[in-house]
């Protein structure tokens, strides 16, 4: 985050604060990267609660898969999983080694083994590879985070490219298939799935239809599956954030003009940080959202969802 603010960001999640204002707006200059884009290189930089989250042993002792755990979203999952005790393993873009790392030493340095699964998930094998890597590497797997996506914004329709849909599909949706199909096997009792969806699954913006279009499947393969495993005590869940201040906007997920606004039409008049999605995943990995199945939990900066 900025470093402008620092004392706010270091305030943990767990003091009491103006939601408001513990984040300052965010007016980010317009800027461009290609995709999948770095956290390193946006500005300002995003909040992934490496200087705030602390942990309070709700994870102990657990095994996790995070995908797109390089940053964003799932780079403050990792973080705030790690400092409740779990080990991390994370899969991400082979061009995102550095943002990988970045994450891999806050885990390690808050005391957890992390392990870095380099990956496309638009190829098939790679989705089963990435869990048997991290069941090896961990010596099991009791949490899965499917939160790996690709989001470009188009003019239109007619100008969003049949390659694109097709990655897009892939990526977001058809990977959450596979990559789970070969998680099953391994996961115990007692296991949790986290998907992440997005609150455009509610209100599709027209210039991403596509992506909204993965995002409303999320949701419907969330709530299917999670039917089909809580008799074995497997349960899953999603999490649907509102507009999050990550990589994935300045890399052609925003119109680039857009920037600047971004989120500030929220109830809250801001974008959110990505840790302050971490403490919903926390809830839905650990073992005091037991009778939580089939949810999907909005974060989304007061955006109403149905
Ligand atoms: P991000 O760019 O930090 O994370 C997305 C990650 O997806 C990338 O880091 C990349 O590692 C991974 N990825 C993309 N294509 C991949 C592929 N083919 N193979 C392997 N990995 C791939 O951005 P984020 O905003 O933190 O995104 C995380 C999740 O949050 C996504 O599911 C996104 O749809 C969702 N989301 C984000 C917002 C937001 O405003 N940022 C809002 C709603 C939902
Ligand atoms: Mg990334």
């Amino acid at each position: 985050m900025a470093s402008e603010d620092a004392d706010t960001t270091r305030t943990d999640q767990l003091t009491f604060q103006n939601p408001v204002t513990r984040y300052p707006e965010v007016t980010p200059p317009e800027q461009e990267q290609p995709e999948p884009g770095l956290q390193a290189d946006m500005t300002p930089q995003p909040d992934i609660g490496e200087h705030s989250y602390r942990g309070t042993g709700r994870l102990v002792g657990r095994k996790a898969l995070v995908t797109g755990g390089d940053s964003g979203i799932g780079a403050a999952v990792a973080v705030a999983f790690a400092r409740e005790g779990a080990d991390v393993a994370i899969n991400y873009l082979p061009d995102e080694e550095e943002d990988a790392q970045h994450v891999a030493r806050i885990i390690t340095d808050s005391g957890r083994t992390a392990v870095l699964i380099p990956g496309d998930l638009t190829e098939a094998t790679v989705c089963s590879d990435i869990v048997e890597r991290t069941v090896s590497e961990l010596g099991g797997l009791d949490i899965l985070v499917n939160n790996a996506a690709k989001q470009v914004a188009n003019e239109s329709l007619e100008e969003t490219p049949d390659e694109q849909i097709v990655e897009t599909f892939e990526a977001n949706i058809l990977a959450m298939f596979r990559v789970t199909k070969a998680a099953l096997r391994h996961l115990q009792p007692g296991s949790t799935i986290i998907n992440t969806t997005s609150v455009v699954a509610y209100q599709p913006p027209p210039p991403l239809i596509d992506y909204a279009s993965t995002k409303a499947a999320i949701n419907t393969f969330s709530k299917g599956l999670a039917q089909e495993l809580a008799p074995k005590g497997i349960r899953v869940n999603a999490v649907a954030p509102g507009p999050i201040w990550t990589p994935l906007q300045p890399s052609h997920g925003q119109p680039t003009e857009d920037l600047p606004e971004f989120g500030k039409s929220t109830p809250l008049g801001r974008a959110g940080q990505p840790t302050e999605l971490a403490p919903a995943y926390v809830f839905l990995a650990s073992a005091e959202s037991s009778y939580v199945i089939g949810e999907t939990l909005a974060v989304t900066g007061g955006m109403p969802t149905p």
